[in-house]
């Protein structure tokens, strides 16, 4: 971005201000509005005109109240310590006008641009109107970048596009952990399902020496070794795959690691009975919901030698107290070492700040699914988009 001439140009900048906005109409958690700031204040210095755009929610092409962007914009403004004018549309008649009595250091912050079914469809008439409010397109939302949409691909083909810092910082760390690991390089693969990240842990077999596998898809794996899962969260038509899984890894010499005992109860809620037992004793009417103390206690001793770590999904069910306790342990170990670590994915990032060593953690990902398809080798639409890709 340094490289282009921005000063008193129309910068259309696309974010990723997908923050959570609760029952008081406040933004409660603000980390993807300051992961933006770099770039805003770099071209605020420059003094450019700064028109952002973004999404917020999933309101499915039409208006919804509750995913209006103006919370987003108190919020900014006060970061900033500068106005932010909020504009009711990112197109049209409304927008323009906004743009055209824009200063040079002014920010605008346009609506959602999902409210518009030509978002992601990638429209290109759209993309176009999109484009027509500035001079330079800088692309910051590297959550969305493997989303081929109006806002994130197809404006660039009408502007100059270049990637904003916060891409840029995201390419070079994960570009880095692909390129050149250094060894140990251990992932700690958890979550709900494993169809969502079959396709990267499949990937990660010709980069990591280790992969651990936790979580409510360790389940699916345990089924395919022989074990009972009893009423566990189970992808029964993927049982197979994961037996392909764990033979592939055996023939490639990648150490892959299951839990060896489970915290199970009667059912998903904190009250419910439960108890710790080994994998083999998984009663058939109760659900594992927590990898195991052993379980932590192998996983850690490995995650302790390693050099390069990445982690995405967490041990159990980490939103209930009773079991967090397999996500939190991971989570400490990864911040007590000095390896390199990365975290990405959205519930692995929130229980890493609920554990409270966000700030030990070399690098947090702002994007789940744009992370895992970045380590999958797959290129992002909205990076191959720009020009200094
Ligand atoms: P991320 O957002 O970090 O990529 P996922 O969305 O894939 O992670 O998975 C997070 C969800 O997985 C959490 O809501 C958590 O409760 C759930 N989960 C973890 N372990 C289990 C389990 N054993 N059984 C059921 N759900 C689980
Ligand atoms: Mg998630």
């Amino acid at each position: 971005m340094r490289a282009q001439e921005v000063s008193g140009k129309r910068v259309l900048v696309r974010v990723d201000f997908n923050v959570p906005v609760g029952q008081n109409g406040q933004v409660s958690d603000d980390t993807r509005i300051r992961a933006a700031l770099p770039t805003i204040n770099y071209l605020l210095g420059q003094k450019a005109k700064v028109i952002l755009v973004s999404h917020l929610g999933r309101p499915k092409g039409k208006i919804d109240e509750k995913y209006r962007m103006d919370p987003v914009a108190g919020r900014l403004s006060e970061l900033l310590g500068q106005p932010v004018t909020k504009v009711d549309d990112c197109v049209g008649e409304l927008a323009q006008s906004a743009v055209d009595r824009m200063q040079s250091g002014d920010v605008v912050l346009l609506e959602n641009v999902r409210f518009h079914p030509e978002e992601e469809k990638n429209n290109e008439d759209f993309a176009r109107q999109l484009a027509g409010l500035a001079d330079i397109f800088v692309n910051d939302a590297f959550g969305t970048a493997h989303r081929a949409h109006a806002s994130t691909e197809g404006v660039a083909k009408f502007l100059p596009a270049v990637a904003g810092f916060l891409m840029e910082n995201e390419l070079n760390m994960l570009g880095k952990l692909l390129a050149e690991p250094e060894r140990p390089f251990v992932a700690v693969m958890g979550g709900a399902k494993v169809s969502d990240k079959i396709a990267v842990i499949a990937s990660l077999f010709n980069k990591v020496d280790t992969l651990i596998i936790g979580g409510g898809m360790a389940n699916t794996f345990l089924k395919a070794q022989g074990f009972e899962t009893g009423i566990s969260l189970l992808e029964a038509d993927k049982v197979e795959m994961a037996q392909g899984l764990i033979e592939e890894a055996k023939k490639r010499g990648v150490n892959f690691l299951l839990p060896v005992d489970v915290v199970v109860a009667v059912a998903a809620d904190p009250g419910a009975d439960r108890k710790t037992v080994p994998v083999e004793k998984i009663p058939t009417d109760w659900m594992a919901l927590d990898i195991g103390p052993e379980s932590v206690a192998r996983f850690s001793e490995v995650l302790q030698a390693a050099r390069t770590v990445i982690w995405n999904g967490p041990m159990g069910v980490f939103e209930m107290e009773p079991f967090a306790k397999g996500t939190e342990a991971i989570a400490r170990v990864l911040a007590e070492t000095d390896a390199t670590t990365v975290i990405g994915g959205g519930d692995s990032v929130a229980a890493v700040k609920k554990a409270g060593v966000a700030q030990k953690i070399t690098h947090i990902s702002t994007g789940g699914g744009a992370s895992l398809e970045f380590l999958e080798g797959k290129q992002l639409p909205g990076v191959v988009a720009l020009l200094d890709k």
